[in-house]
């Protein structure tokens, strides 16, 4: 295996929650000398911090038509969500997400407020959330491995 390689397969193994955040910080400190390489600065940093948003966006996230299905971030307006909610519909329904309970290690941001909804890719196996839009809130759309 690559390093590059290495380096994703435990990334999938931890996103797919094979590997606890221990291990693969642990992990990502005995081989940081390879692991800053192959990452930004930033996710590299946050990696070793044991938080692998975005070394898992940075290193999986790309090359795959599940980016394709709605812009990220949050929504304008109620008609923004309505739409990113029919584009995942259909999406289920053409197989290309599925539905999933919310994954084990996923840290929500403080004072985050509404409900949400997680789906996988099921060509990637990239994770995306759906907030729902709640009073102050607007909803968003995201990835988040
Ligand atoms: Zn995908």
């Amino acid at each position: 295996m690559t390093n590059h390689e290495e380096l994703d397969d435990k990334l999938k193994q931890y996103r797919s929650g094979n590997l606890e955040i221990s291990s693969l910080s642990s992990w990502v400190k005995d081989n940081s000398n390879i692991i800053s390489t192959l990452l930004s600065r930033t996710a590299f940093l946050k990696l070793k911090q044991r938080n692998p948003t975005k070394a898992l966006i940075e290193r999986l996230g790309s090359g795959c038509n599940c980016n394709d299905i709605f812009k990220e971030g949050h929504f304008d307006s109620r008609s923004d969500y309505d739409q990113c909610e029919s584009k995942i519909n259909n999406a289920k329904s053409l197989g290309i997400l599925s539905n999933i309970q919310e994954p084990s290690w996923v840290n929500s941001p403080k004072g985050e407020i509404g409900a949400a909804g997680f789906y996988c890719c099921q060509s990637c196996g990239g994770l995306w959330k759906i907030l729902l839009p709640e009073r102050a809130s607007s909803g968003s759309w995201s990835r988040i491995a």
